[in-house]
């Protein structure tokens, strides 16, 4: 594995040091008020052991889209009352991320004290990645702390520059997600097993082109599996699917062949002929039963059972995507059956489950087995991204030679 320095690497005493703590505060807001505080606590942690430990921590994030320009309505000051309350600690809030006014605030502060600088968005050489903005920004600091896994498939100033030009180092929350993916990925127990479900084909390719040669059990479920089985010949109905897709389908099922991949397609699936909550038309057939005028809205019993056995013989999983239109009941069963399969045998110490997706989190936590899992990553775009295999900029910056 690739080696990175962590906050176990700085000197136990950090009095008289300004920390540079990148961290993520893009939170989901309602009415100027902060909804889910999930990724504050993420990196609470991190940002009260380097104040613990005498450093003036300065906390540097993005917040929504400015595109470089100072937008009022979009600076992370609106995360300031969240963020204090998180931490139990008063946050200074500082509204630039160079210069004077930062160094001011320095000033002000005291060992221990916490600030948060503007949103770096603000400024067109955040995204842009100039090696001008990262020195300004690290003219004021002695070290940088990444702890924003979410934003480390982005190349930006904040993300990846800082790591260049400052002594860099990852965060608790950072730490984590890396030795997690690593665990599932990277050098993985075998047999390792892959659940890819959601909506569309189109929008996992390269995560599905990238898992066939990577893991042993590829479990296809969601939209996708319609897509799949249309490619193999099955009438689908009405079904969400992809039918330009076909010859895609066809290649990776071939790669997966080439590799030594188990890919399962459901053959039992629940079907109806309108989406609603447990519509009248609702049944269970073969996946060769499917009449024209109904879609197939969560793989069948049969399937899930076969599944949680497959699990049973691996030792690794990673899950993004869930296996129906989970929203809707009963669409739900097979995700929350197989979740509750992983979560036990994780909980036994037979599996290492780690998964991630924005509506995958969703449907585990619906399913009342996130905490059980492994590792959950709320990293959206980033843990796709890791699962396409793709190298993330943030975090290559902060590898050890
Ligand atoms: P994630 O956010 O975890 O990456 P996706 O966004 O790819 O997951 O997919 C989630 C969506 O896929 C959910 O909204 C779910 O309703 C939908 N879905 C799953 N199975 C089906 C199906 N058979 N038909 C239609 N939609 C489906
Ligand atoms: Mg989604």
């Amino acid at each position: 594995m690739t080696s990175f320095k962590t906050l176990d690497d700085l000197p136990a005493d950090l009095t008289g040091q300004v920390a540079l703590v990148r961290v993520d505060l893009n939170l989901p807001m309602a009415d100027g008020v902060v909804t889910d505080d999930t990724r504050v606590r993420a990196s609470a942690p991190t940002i009260l052991e380097l104040a613990d430990k005498g450093a003036k921590v300065l906390l540097l994030a993005h917040f929504g889209r400015p595109k470089g320009e100072k937008v009022s309505t979009l600076s992370v000051s609106m995360t300031l009352d969240a963020v204090q309350h998180v931490l139990g600690r008063e946050v200074m809030f500082v509204p630039e991320i160079t210069g004077p006014v930062v160094a001011q605030s320095i000033g002000i502060l005291k060992p221990g004290d916490i600030a948060m600088l503007e949103n770096t968005r603000f400024w067109k050489g955040e995204e842009a990645n100039d090696p001008n903005l990262a020195k300004a920004i690290a003219a004021n600091g002695d070290f940088y702390v990444n702890d924003a896994f979410s934003a480390a498939h982005r190349a930006h100033a904040s993300t990846e520059g800082l790591a260049h030009v400052l002594p860099a180092y990852a965060g608790r929350a950072m730490e984590a997600e890396l030795t997690a993916l690593e665990q599932a990925l990277g050098n993985p127990e075998r047999p390792v097993a892959a659940v890819v479900g959601g909506a569309k084909v189109s929008s996992k390719l390269d995560v599905l082109s990238h898992l066939v040669a990577k893991v042993d059990h590829l479990i296809i479920g969601g939209g996708m599996a319609n897509t799949f089985l249309a490619a193999r010949g099955v009438n689908v109905g009405k079904s969400l699917c992809e039918h330009d897709l076909a010859a895609t389908c066809e290649q990776i099922l071939d790669a997966a062949d080439k590799a030594g991949c188990t890919v399962h397609l459901p053959y039992d699936v629940v079907v109806a002929k309108e989406f609603a909550a447990n519509p009248l038309s609702l049944r269970t057939c073969n996946v060769h039963e499917v009449a024209a005028d109904e879609m197939i809205l969560d793989i069948g019993p049969q399937a899930t059972e076969a599944l949680a056995d497959v699990l049973k013989t691996c030792r690794t999983l990673v899950w993004n995507g869930p296996l129906g239109a989970f929203e809707t009941p009963p669409f739900d069963t097979a995700t929350v059956a197989l979740a509750k399969s992983a979560a036990a045998l994780t909980s036994e110490g037979a599996l290492v489950s780690v998964a991630g997706g924005g509506d995958t989190v969703a449907a585990l936590n619906h399913a009342g087995v996130a905490a059980q899992f492994s590792y959950v990553s709320t990293a959206g775009g980033a843990f796709l991204e890791w699962m396409e295999g793709k190298e993330l900029p943030g975090v290559k910056a902060l590898e050890q030679p």
